[in-house]
């Protein structure tokens, strides 16, 4: 006999696309998820992560209840305690390093932006403790904190028709979201929607994507030089001519400026760095500039190069020079709902800027004295500081989902930071991993189907109900898990609210709603105004769109954009090229896996069962390489093992590796972290970007070799 199902609505978080779904439940077990085709922020769409949250949600694997090490670190060994016994004795560690040594010894860390990540920020800025670890400087942080810098909030690609405008021109650029499935609050089906309306579409990527194979211009990028590309554009747009006066005139500051500063990155120059020709360099800047509106996709692929923050500023000159800004089917600026606080971290500065923080441990942030401007810890910085002591020796840490020795570079110096240095380490999880083997306390976090909430940290525009339907063991909600230990540290302006509820009673109190009735409502919108700065200007230091930058001009920074080349490349590191002649780009988004997480999901890891490293059947020919080899990928840091695929839509001289891979099949407690770990490659010699830490992580050098060649 079958039995009834209810359909419940919420709002997916496998990863950042946030899409609305619906979930099926059978009795009090959810059987299935599926797209909302009511929605109107993802309109039906699911993607297999998505579609797979019921496997992560009940695998028998999940971590259910608390547990404390209970042979040496490392060695496998625990004892399951209750929550209470977890809390005071975390409460007690942490009070401990701060009465002996100070509140900067204990370091926060997280992953990617979660919806905990107000809570993280708040505990580590309440503790006082500027040591807050996180991978921003490679991952969105950069475009985030340029567009505060030029314009005063990051613009977003307007494809959801409230002006009643798509997109004419549509560029896509380091970003494959329509294979990965959702990026920064995006979901890919409304940017598949969107590609089918636009007249013309520009795909810049090292690698044929699926919008490159129809695109008008598909300009296949050599990786890390985004920079030089984006200003040859600015000089073609200039020099013919193509500028829309209205806006630059009235709108924006230092475009005299700039029209000096780019008179030598000119299509040639940039040709000679970027691969590409300059004919098609100046074609598709005439392409963006007269096809009007136009909206830019920016990913992730530009924020790990060496001159990521100064790119995404060039970046922003190209929509301000076509006039694309704010305008209906252009790049916006998304107007949040009124009726619920705003808490995103992207749009609250006082979340990022250490609110509660107290000035003398502002300066007490772990750089190692090389980074100008970034909102979190310098992970290879601060990894290296434990180990050696310089400046100071963190002794206590949380990390709340995050993997770190699969998910920052330096994993060796990683580990022996995590198993030799700190004394003290909580995580909090949804699995064990290799990094949460090397922790003193684990505890066991909630997915999203566990968690009641009001998901706003990435979509601005609206807020969306996620509410809570089922409970797995003792897993908690890291808001929850963070509020009960705030109040044992006694953290009570940080964290007034008498427990989580109280807190989301709070977010909803300026439209008196209940969080019962947004669950009803699903979805509560701004009210979107376009044109905004006609009235209120820009919220820079001028009023205006700063092309040229006051604040960075006061930072010591180049107030006008300039490219870098990377430190390991063919141009800059011949000698080097000569041993390790193939550029590596890893991070690339695969369409099951979400960062370090799924590896143990059946249906995700059937899809993708090996780690894969893509290369030019040529270039495989060459090395007696075929499909499906196991290889070695070398850099002078190290080597490791992936899956040879071959692919023709990428150059010859590029190879692209997947990152984060570990075997959770293999157990504890390494799970072949170190086999697959693309991580391991990533060293000093790649250099950062002076501006913001970031690291090469697109564009360095490596060799590939067959395994069985040994
Ligand atoms: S794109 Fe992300 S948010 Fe959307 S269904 Fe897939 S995993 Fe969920």
């Amino acid at each position: 006999m079958s039995r009834e199902i209810q359909i419940i609505r919420s709002a997916c978080r496998m990863c950042h696309g946030v899409c609305q779904v619906l979930i099926h439940m059978e009795g009090d077990r959810v059987v299935k998820i599926t797209g909302d085709p009511e929605s109107p922020i993802s309109r039906g769409y699911i993607c297999p992560k998505g579609a797979a949250s019921a496997e992560l949600l009940y695998h028998p694997d999940r971590l259910t209840h608390p547990l404390r090490r209970a042979g040496k670190r490392g060695e496998g060994k625990w004892e399951r305690i209750t929550w209470d016994e977890a809390l005071d004795e975390i409460a007690e560690r942490f009070s401990k390093i701060k009465t002996e040594s100070g509140s900067e010894y204990l370091a926060m860390s997280q992953g990617t932006g979660r919806p905990y990540s107000e809570f993280t920020m708040r505990f580590a800025n309440a503790f006082g403790t500027p040591n807050f670890v996180a991978v921003g400087h490679v991952c969105y942080m950069p475009r985030v904190l340029s567009s505060q810098f030029t314009l005063g909030q990051l613009p977003v690609t307007d494809v959801y028709g409230f002006g009643g405008k798509d997109p004419e021109c549509f560029v896509i650029w380091g970003c494959n979201i329509t294979y990965g499935g959702g990026a920064d609050g995006m979901c890919g089906g409304m940017i598949k929607r969107a590609l089918k309306k636009a007249k013309r579409v520009i795909v810049i990527d090292p690698r044929r994507t699926k919008p490159a194979e129809k695109a008008d211009h598909w300009l296949q990028i050599r990786p890390g030089t985004d920079g030089a590309l984006a200003l040859a554009m600015i000089t073609t747009i200039i020099d013919e001519g193509l500028v829309d006066h209205d806006f630059v005139d009235n709108h924006t500051v230092g475009y005299e400026q700039l029209v000096e500063h780019v008179k030598g990155f000119t299509p040639e120059w940039a040709a000679s760095i970027t691969g590409l020709n300059a004919e098609e360099i100046r074609s598709a800047a005439r392409t963006y500039a007269t096809t009007s509106p136009a909206c830019m996709l920016w990913g992730s692929a530009a924020d790990a190069s060496a001159s990521c923050f100064q790119t995404a500023r060039a970046q922003l000159i190209l929509r301000a020079l076509t006039g694309n800004i704010d305008n209906p089917g252009g790049d916006v600026l998304w107007v949040p709902p009124e009726e619920v606080r705003q808490r995103s971290i992207f749009m609250n500065p006082d979340q990022m800027g250490g609110h509660f923080l107290p000035p003398e441990k502002k300066n007490r942030v772990v750089t190692a004295g090389k980074i100008a401007l970034e909102a979190f810890v310098h992970p290879p910085s601060f990894w290296n500081s434990v180990v050696t002591g310089d400046p100071y020796r963190v002794r206590g840490m949380w990390i709340v989902g995050s993997n770190p020795l699969l998910c920052h570079t330096h994993a060796l110096t990683t580990e022996k930071a995590l198993r030799d240095h700190l004394e003290f380490t909580v995580v909090s999880e949804l699995f064990m991993t290799p990094t949460a083997e090397l922790a003193d306390i684990v505890l066991p976090a909630a997915s999203w189907l566990e968690t009641d909430d009001v998901a706003n940290l990435h979509k601005i525009w609206c807020v969306l109900a996620r509410k809570q339907v089922v409970q797995i063991g003792e897993a908690r909600d890291n808001k929850e898990v963070m509020i009960q230990l705030a109040k044992r540290l006694g953290m009570h302006e940080a964290f007034p609210w008498k427990d989580y509820h109280g807190y989301l009673d709070w977010v909803l109190e300026p439209g008196g709603m209940s969080f019962e009735e947004i669950c009803d409502r699903g979805l509560v919108a701004g009210h979107m105004r376009y044109y905004k700065y006609k009235e209120n200007g820009f919220a820079t230091p001028s009023g205006k769109f700063e092309i040229y930058s006051t604040l960075a001009e006061q930072m010591g920074l180049s107030p006008l954009p300039v490219y870098r080349e990377p430190k390991l490349s063919p141009l800059s590191s011949p000698d080097v090229a000569e041993k390790y002649p193939l550029i590596l780009s890893t991070g690339a988004r695969t369409k099951v896996f979400f960062i370090s997480e799924g590896r143990q999901i059946p249906s995700l890891r059937k899809a993708n069962p090996d780690p894969l490293v893509e290369m030019h059947s040529d270039t495989a020919r060459s090395l007696g390489i075929i499909d499906g080899d196991w290889v070695w990928i070398e850099t002078p840091e190290d080597r490791i093992q992936m899956r040879a695929r071959l692919f023709d839509g990428i150059a010859p001289n590029v190879v692209s590796a997947q990152h984060a891979w570990w075997f959770p099949e293999e157990g504890p407690p390494d799970y072949g972290w170190k086999r697959s770990n693309v991580n391991l490659l990533l060293g000093d010699a790649a250099g950062y970007d002076p501006e913001t830490g970031s690291e090469c992580l697109r564009s360095s050098l490596c060799k590939v070799y067959p395994v069985n060649a040994e």
